[in-house]
């Protein structure tokens, strides 16, 4: 049958191994590529802050680009999802509507919602995975029926299940030859990509990370050309502070849906088949795809996988309320320039290296201020680029120590961990000017400096002061820890020392 169809796109907004649009395309008369600009949604249960909304922006942008130069074109409409597809179906004529299939709980509502739409409409739907390696129900039935809960478990369930599914050809003009839908008048005004200003999005920090198809493949062509570092990647020899991300930096493009996840994986495959001694999964860049896997996999089989009540993998402890110390952790404002440091890359960048994201997340939780691990992912929900709901929350519980990891000795300090990688404080001058010419012997730990040096930074009118104490709980209450930890849920290391600022130790899994 030849549908007339909306290609509905959420999280894919790519043109390369996009298997759903490609079998819509090939039993389509005409097809309307669409998305939705569904504000209370994306605002909502996606948590969007400004500087992912402009990168979705970006990304729409870049995808309308693309299908231009193959004869079609993006619709933008703006209004609730189920809502705007109903009108479209009556404007025009449509028979099937077709999409990605999703693993968030959001997502999966949504897609109750068309379903319902289409039965009430007659209309076929079309969908595919493509946001993750395999379909992760897949894993789940083959480890019968529950989601493994440790890596090793899940490469073992892997490995039964074989390699994924090779991508799928690049969408091309002739696939959209027959399927390109009529003009209608008006249409530039009605169906363009909005600006941020459209939206009322103020926003004049640099773009570090532009949205888009065309720019995901950029980078990753890049890396790749330096095979012999894509194939030694070891995730624990990249450095939390470099001037410029040591990793691929692919994360936005991934989360968001500009790259596809198994043109990456299938990319490091073959460079790895290339060379003799390549690293190995949980450390090499396999493994950190493999890490998305893995919580995408547990996330879409735990309820209640954002919240620690409800969430049967996760500890239930007795967080500290402090909105004052959450504040002054969100704003940059703690007094450990380290920390601080990383929360103003996060809030003025979006994206910040994954041991920084270790430091700020165990500083948060377990090892300084003994807050809710629940408040620091909406944080991270809000100002990342590359906010994941499986990935951000699972990593989260592990590094706070609630879920797939329990032992209590791995704290990071904030005052040496950034110290033994960057001991002139390079990244710290840059992020917080404040201190761009403090000696470099005091500059993690300015309370420590001589006076006049303090009263030196004092002059600078920021709220952030050399002087002022750390937020910080005294070194840690240990027994607070243990009488808190669920017993039944857990097997943390209750003999272990209590914190110190002298402990640092990177964790012997490293993600
Ligand atoms: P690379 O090291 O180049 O890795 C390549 C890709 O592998 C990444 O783009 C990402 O898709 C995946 N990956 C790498 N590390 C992990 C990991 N630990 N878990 C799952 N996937 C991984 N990553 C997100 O994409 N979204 C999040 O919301 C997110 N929240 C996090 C919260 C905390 C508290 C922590 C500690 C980590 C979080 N991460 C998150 C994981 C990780 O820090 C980022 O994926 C990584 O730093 C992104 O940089 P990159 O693309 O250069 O990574």
């Amino acid at each position: 049958m030849s549908h007339r169809t909306i290609h509905l796109f959420r999280k894919g907004l790519w043109l390369h191994d996009n298997p759903t649009l490609l079998g819509a395309l090939a039993c389509s008369a005409a097809l309307f590529p669409v998305y939705v600009l569904d504000r209370t949604f994306l605002e909502g249960a996606m948590g969007l802050g400004p500087l992912r909304w402009r990168f979705i922006l970006q990304s729409l942008e870049d995808l309308d680009a693309r299908l231009r130069a193959l004869g079609s074109r993006l619709y933008v409409l703006r209004g609730s999802t189920a809502a705007v597809l109903n009108d479209l179906v009556t404007r025009w004529g449509v028979t099937q509507i077709s999409y990605d299939t999703e693993v968030e709980p959001y997502y999966a509502c949504m897609e109750r919602e068309i379903q319902a739409l289409a039965q009430e409409r007659g209309l076929q739907t079309y969908t595919h995975v493509s946001h993750t390696l395999y379909d992760v129900k897949r894993i789940v039935k083959a480890n019968g029926g529950s989601p493994p809960l440790t890596y090793k478990k899940f490469l073992q369930v892997l490995s039964v299940l074989g390699e994924p599914e090779e991508p799928v050809r690049d969408v091309s003009a002739e696939d959209f030859l027959r399927c390109s839908p009529p003009a209608e008048p008006l249409h530039e005004q009605t169906y363009r990509v909005p600006s941020p200003a459209d939206l009322g999005l103020e926003l004049d920090s640099e773009v570090l990370w532009p949205g888009g198809e065309t720019h995901a493949l950029q980078r990753l062509h890049k890396h790749f050309q330096s095979q012999g570092w894509v194939a030694n990647f070891s995730k624990a020899r990249t450095v939390p502070n470099s001037l410029l991300p040591s990793t691929t930096g692919l994360s936005p493009y991934l989360s968001l849906g500009c790259l596809s996840v198994r043109t990456f994986y299938h990319r490091l495959r073959s460079v790895c088949a290339q060379s003799k001694n390549h690293s190995l999964p949980p450390v090499s860049l396999q493994g950190q795809v493999l890490w998305r896997e893995f919580f995408y996999t547990v996330a879409s089989a735990t309820p209640n996988f954002t919240k620690m009540q409800g969430n049967p993998i996760c500890l239930q402890i007795d967080w500290y309320h402090d909105p004052e110390a959450l504040e002054k952790w969100r704003t940059a404002q703690t007094g450990f320039p380290w920390i601080d440091a990383i929360m103003t890359q996060l809030r003025q960048e979006g994206w910040i290296h994954h041991l920084a994201r270790h430091a700020v997340a165990c500083f948060l939780t377990r090892g300084d201020l003994w807050i809710s691990w629940e408040e620091g992912m909406k944080v991270f929900e809000e100002l990342l680029l590359d906010a994941d709901y499986s990935v951000n929350a699972g990593n989260w519980m592990w590094l706070s120590a609630s879920a797939f990891f329990h032992k209590y000795t791995r704290i990071f300090c904030p005052v040496r961990f950034g110290r033994r990688t960057d001991p002139q404080g390079q990244y710290v001058r840059k992020y917080l000017p404040v201190l761009k010419n403090f000696p470099s012997q005091y500059i993690y730990e300015p309370w420590k400096a001589p006076e006049d040096v303090q009263l030196s930074v004092r002059t600078i009118p920021v709220p952030w002061c050399a002087t002022q104490r750390p937020v910080m709980r005294k070194p840690y209450d240990f027994l607070k820890w243990n009488s808190n930890m669920s017993p039944s849920n857990g097997d943390a290391d209750h003999k272990s020392r209590p914190w110190t600022p002298e402990t640092l130790q990177l964790s012997g899994e490293v993600m």
